[in-house]
């Protein structure tokens, strides 16, 4: 499964941050997720909690940002909200948009248990 990969790279990630300052656990982990990432928070947020057992991130919060998507037309430069990859600009519904934010996903912060 796609969002179990992704907890596991995320836990591990943070799990090697908190040993690195010297934490002995992970109380919250915070997020960003695009959303135009394709990732199911719902499915991640199951998938983290069975990631992190036995890990120094064992009951810790999963905190997931949703990024809105933002695109740009690439004809004439109008910003606008998207929900797809197949985006429309409003303004003279040219399909030559460059997607500009909502991609992302990344660690954004770890909170630890000094
Ligand atoms: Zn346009």
């Amino acid at each position: 499964m796609h969002e179990m990969s992704i907890a596991m790279s995320i836990v591990d990630i943070a799990c090697k941050e908190a040993q690195k300052d010297g934490a002995k656990s992970i109380s919250v982990i915070e997020l960003d997720v695009g959303k135009l990432a394709g990732v199911m928070v719902d499915s991640l947020m199951f998938c983290y909690e069975s990631v992190c057992k036995g890990t120094p991130a064992e009951n810790s919060k999963l905190l997931v940002n949703e990024v809105t998507g933002m695109g740009e037309c690439l004809k004439c430069h109008f910003e606008f909200e998207i929900d797809s990859f197949m985006a429309l600009c409003p303004q003279c519904e040219s399909y030559e948009v460059k997607i500009k934010q909502g991609r992302e996903l990344k660690l954004k912060a770890v909170t630890v248990n000094e």
